[in-house]
Parts: structure tokens; C-alpha cells; sequence
């Protein structure tokens, strides 16, 4: 199972540190282990790995935040200060036609889709705030550190990352300032790298986690924050949209959030298991904002950031086994979001309380780097479990029979699942999104308007609002498994998607002398991880680029 012995020759000689928890990745998953972990135990040495220049500027979610996970970690967190200050007073659901729209009766939605007790939040400010907790704790929070590399075990296990490796040069040799980085070794790693981590999903082949599971499924979120006229703002209204402007073309949704300020958080959500490689998820997106309900909202107003991240969508069938030889993969590493709910962040909690639990009793009786059987069985049979397999059934509803029947199957399904059962059993999903992909001669392209700097964007303006930036003069990191596969296979077959499907326009196919060029402009990566996802041959690989690069996301 271990290539150890040739791994070890070939990298750079490097310091080590034993820590007893080693956690990858400050998100609501990674945050609540730590904390637990020092809570169970304040003598536990827990170190959090963040590639973001600081914690937050990488966290991109809704969000209205279920505060059920809190609510276990942290009792107090009300008196605690916590930037959680927005209860959700107003819930609505809107089905879009073009120029039209028709509001749902709240009566008809299962109890679960209710957002009572829930509350409008910045996951990045949620996180900077659990962070500061932590490290009252004691737990040693290092933002800027991109975990690059697995530390393999002699015995095969996962025994550590390799962190904070700087300053090579653009083909991969050290440069003049390159610094080696760390081995960062624990008794237990865990992975909270969040969607289509890149060491998760290094670690889930190689233990074969996802074996006899369901494919993962993935949307593609994207964010803009807008400043809108006092007299339009409604603090703590919360709304989804469905319909125009994806209907037959792919699935997917909006949703518009009032937070405090005059803010309001305004996203769209395309699943990725779409068809027609002509299709362009952020142009949709763009759109949508032209419906004269949401015009209306934002007339007046300004965007003052931008964002997108993918978000895992396959639910309890596709959950992985979620503990391996040494450690554990937490929240959305695995995928733990509700899809009608578009909620995930209360599970990453909760899966990050269970895995510190499991850890704490592990290394309590003296056990080390083994698989925390525990855990695994915390996640399937507890909370989490249950939120998920209550509404497992809504997205392959949706993929097989499209908007209108699946409201109406998946909601009577939710409906049963509430009351303990379901006719439908467990359906699967099939494909996976990038396998979903047909190609482009079976397809129309879509014409798409221009936006109008007011409402609508181009990608490259408002990937400036997302504070992004990569030093040019490091390697790519995304890299191409086969460099002539997007102009040779993609290009001919699927008309290049990586084109049209990347929301910060990284990826274009550029008219040269000798014929078509695949460019990649790295610099602009907003690490949604989309490519690494929806490339119809699987070649585009989304590796971490040094710390502290990609997004600055503000209050996202
Ligand atoms: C558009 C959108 C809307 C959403 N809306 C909601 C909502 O309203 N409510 C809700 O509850 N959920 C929502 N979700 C889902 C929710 O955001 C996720 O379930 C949640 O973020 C998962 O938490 P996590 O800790 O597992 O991962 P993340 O929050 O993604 O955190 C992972 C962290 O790990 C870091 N990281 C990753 N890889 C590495 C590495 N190799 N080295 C170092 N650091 C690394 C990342 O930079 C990041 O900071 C939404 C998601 C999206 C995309
Ligand atoms: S290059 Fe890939 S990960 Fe980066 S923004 Fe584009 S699709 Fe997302």
C-alpha cells in the first residue's frame, strides 16, 4: 500500500514537529476539533493549518448558520461575542419565471426547510472568531501554511502534512529564497480542507474510502456582497429562488440574504452535473440578477466583493468512510451538506466535535494512529446521519426528473422522512458531474447578454473584488496530468468548458499562429475548485499554491 521508501528519497531534508492532533484547514469543521480536543483535555498539543493569509480570507459560504453544532461546542456563545447577531425573521421561496415570480406557501415546505432559530452570518467572521477561541485554548492557529504534501507512515498510515513550503521557481526547482517547509506530525491527522480537498481526495483513493458509495455531487456557488438603499433592506429576510434563469439547462438556485449593515449576500448555485458543455454557470449567475425582483433589490446599490467555492451536494449516499489509518476527514472533506437546506456548516461542527472525541478516547488509553472507528460511526448513526438521510433522496430526484417533479417528489419524500420513512428508498446519482458531461456536437450554444457594469460583471472585474492574488513566479498549481489533452481531446469533444465553467476565468483557449493555445492564468484562481471537479477527462489537477495566496474574502 506505500510507496514510503521512494517518497522519502526524494524530498527535501526538513524539520519536523509532533504535535498529538494535526488538523488541516481553519474552517467551521477543522475550528470545532480544535477547540474540542483542548476542552476534553487542555494538555493536548492541537496545531490548525490554514492556507489563507488569514483565517477566513478562504471561507466563502451562504450562510444562514443552524446553530445546532454551536450549540454543543460553545453553550455561551451568546454571551461570548460571538459576530452571530442576526436571527432570520423572514423566510421566503420565490419559483422565477423570466419576468415573473410566484412565492410558495411557507405551509407547504417540510418542517426541516424552516430557518426559525437559525441566524444570517459571515462564515469568514465565524471563523475568524472560532480561531480566537482556539487560541484562548491554546491551540496553535498558523494561517499562510499550505498543506502540500501527505506524510506517509512507515506502516502505511497517515502520520502528518507537509506545510509552508515557499520560493520555488515556475518549473518546480527551489528558487532563491525557497524555504523546505515542515513536517507537521500527529499522533492523528485530520483533514478539514473542505470541499474537493486536495489531500482528502488523495487519502479517499487510497484507502478506497468512497468504496461502494455513491459518486460525490457538487455545485458551484458564487457570492456577491451588495450594499443596497436602506429603504429596500430588510434585516434578517431570508430568499431562495428556483426556476429561471437554469431551468432545463442544469439545476441549481439562488439565494438572497439580509444580514446587518444595509448588506445583503447575494448567491447562485449551479449543481454541476449539467449536460451542455456550452453552459456558463457564472454568466447564469450574472442573469439571474436582471429579474425584475432582484433588480429592483439591488437598483441603487453596489457590489463590494465577489466569491465562488464549490459545495458538496451528494449527500448520505455519498458520504466516504470518513476515518483512515491515522486520522479523519471532517465536514465538507467528506460532505456533509443538506442539499434543500444549502446547509453544511452545522455538520462540519459537529463532525469536528465527534472526531476530537474519538481522538481524545483513542489517546486516552494510549492508542495512536489508527483508524478512529468511533468517529466514523458518530458521523453515520448521530446527528449528522440523520440530517442527511432524511432529505437523501432530493437530488437525484432532481438530476433524473428536473425541477418541477422533483419539488413535488422530493418535497412528499422529505415529507415521509420526517415521519420515520420513505417510499422511495435510497437513490443513487449515477455519474459523476464530470462524467455528465456530453459532448458539445449534441448541443446548442447559449447566448448569453453583456453585462452592464451595473447589475451584471465580467469575471475578471469582479474577480478583483475577491482580493485575489498568487506570486506569478511560482509553478502553476493547476496542473495538467496530460498538457495535450484540453486542445487535442477537449477542445474537439467538449469545445473546451474550463472556458466557461471556471468563475474567475482562469482557463482560455487563445487563437495563436500554429493554432489554438490552452492558457491558464493561474493568478486569478479563486480556489472554488471546479476544474479539479466538472474536467470531463479528469485532467486538471487543483494542487495548493504557496500560503497566503488565492482570495481575500472579507466578510464572506
Ligand atoms: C455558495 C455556498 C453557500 C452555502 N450556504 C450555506 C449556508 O447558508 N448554511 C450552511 O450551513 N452551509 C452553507 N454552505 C456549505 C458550507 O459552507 C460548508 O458545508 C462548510 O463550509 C464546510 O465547512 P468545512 O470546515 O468542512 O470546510 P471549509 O469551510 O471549506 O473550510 C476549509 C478550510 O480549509 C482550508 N484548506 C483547504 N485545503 C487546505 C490545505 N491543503 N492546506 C491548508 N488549508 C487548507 C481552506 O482554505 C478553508 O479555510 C454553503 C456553501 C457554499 C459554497
Ligand atoms: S481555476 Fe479552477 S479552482 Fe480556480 S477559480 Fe477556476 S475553476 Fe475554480
Amino acid at each position: 500500500m506505500t510507496d514510503t521508501a521512494s517518497q522519502t528519497e526524494t524530498r527535501p531534508e526538513r524539520e519536523a514537529m509532533e504535535y498529538d492532533v494535526v488538523i488541516v484547514g481553519a474552517g467551521p469543521a477543522g475550528l470545532s476539533a480544535a477547540i474540542r480536543l483542548k476542552q476534553l483535555d487542555p494538555e493536548i498539543s492541537v496545531v490548525v493549518l490554514e492556507k489563507g493569509s488569514e483565517v477566513g480570507a478562504h471561507i466563502l459560504s451562504g450562510a444562514v448558520l443552524d446553530p445546532c453544532g454551536l450549540d454543543r461546542l460553545l453553550p455561551n456563545w451568546r454571551e461570548m461575542g460571538a459576530p452571530i447577531t442576526v436571527p432570520v425573521r423572514d423566510d421566503r421561496f420565490y419559483m422565477l419565471g423570466e419576468s415573473g415570480s410566484m412565492r410558495l406557501p411557507n405551509a407547504i415546505m417540510p418542517p426541516l426547510m424552516n430557518n426559525h432559530g437559525n441566524y444570517i452570518v459571515s462564515m469568514g467572521n465565524v471563523c475568524r472568531w472560532m480561531a480566537e477561541k482556539a487560541e484562548e485554548l491554546g491551540v496553535e492557529v498558523f494561517p499562510g501554511m499550505s498543506c502540500s504534501e501527505i506524510v506517509w507512515g512507515e506502516d502505511g498510515r497517515v502520520a502528518g502534512v507537509v506545510a509552508g513550503e515557499f520560493g520555488k521557481n515556475p518549473d518546480g526547482t527551489p528558487g532563491p529564497g525557497y524555504e523546505p517547509g515542515m513536517e507537521l506530525l500527529g499522533k492523528y491527522v485530520f483533514l478539514g480542507e473542505g470541499v474537493r480537498g486536495s489531500l482528502s481526495k488523495q487519502v479517499i483513493e487510497r484507502f478506497a474510502l468512497g468504496e461502494g458509495r455513491e459518486p460525490q455531487k457538487y455545485g458551484l456557488g458564487m457570492k456577491e456582497i451588495w450594499e443596497i438603499d436602506p429603504a429596500k433592506h430588510s434585516e434578517g429576510r431570508v430568499v431562495h429562488t428556483m426556476g429561471w434563469p437554469l431551468e432545463k439547462n442544469a439545476g441549481g438556485g439562488s439565494f438572497i440574504y439580509h444580514l446587518d449593515n444595509n448588506q445583503v449576500y447575494v448567491g447562485f448555485v449551479v449543481h454541476l452535473g449539467y449536460a451542455n458543455p456550452y453552459l456558463r454557470p457564472y454568466q447564469e449567475f450574472q442573469r439571474f440578477k436582471h429579474h425584475p425582483m432582484v433588480a429592483e433589490l439591488l437598483k441603487g446599490g453596489k457590489r463590494v466583493a465577489y466569491g465562488a467555492r464549490a459545495i458538496t451536494e451528494g449527500g448520505w449516499q455519498s458520504l466516504p468512510k470518513t476515518a483512515f489509518p491515522g486520522g479523519a476527514l471532517l465536514g465538507c472533506s467528506a460532505g456533509m451538506v443538506n442539499v434543500p437546506r444549502i446547509k453544511g456548516n452545522h455538520n462540519a461542527m459537529l463532525s469536528g466535535i465527534h472526531a476530537a472525541e474519538a481522538a481524545y478516547e483513542a489517546m486516552s488509553s494510549g492508542r495512536a494512529g489508527d483508524v478512529l472507528e468511533s468517529y466514523d460511526t458518530a458521523v453515520r448513526e448521530g446527528a449528522i446521519g440523520k440530517d442527511l438521510k432524511k432529505v437523501r433522496n432530493v437530488k437525484p430526484l432532481w438530476s433524473r426528473y428536473g425541477l418541477t417533479a422533483s419539488l413535488a417528489l422530493g418535497g412528499f419524500d422529505m415529507w415521509t422522512n420526517t415521519l420515520g420513512f420513505s417510499l422511495l428508498g435510497t437513490l443513487g446519482h449515477g455519474k459523476t458531474d464530470a462524467e455528465a458531461t456530453e459532448p458539445a456536437k449534441d448541443h446548442a450554444e447559449i447566448a448569453y447578454p453583456k453585462p452592464d457594469g451595473v447589475l451584471s460583471f465580467d469575471r475578471l472585474t469582479n474577480v478583483s473584488f475577491s482580493g485575489t492574488n498568487h506570486e506569478e513566479s511560482q509553478p502553476c498549481h493547476l496542473k495538467l496530468k496530460d498538457p495535450k489533452v484540453p486542445i487535442g481531446h477537449n477542445l474537439p469533444v467538449y469545445a473546451e468548458p474550463a472556458q466557461r465553467y471556471c468563475p474567475a476565468g482562469v482557463y482560455e483557449v487563445v487563437e495563436k499562429e500554429g493554432g489554438p493555445e490552452f492558457v491558464i492564468n493561474f493568478q486569478n484562481c479563486v480556489h472554488c475548485k471546479t476544474c479539479d471537479i466538472k474536467d470531463p477527462s479528469q485532467n486538471i489537477v487543483w494542487t495548493v499554491p504557496q500560503g497566503g495566496d488565492g482570495p481575500n474574502y472579507p466578510n464572506m
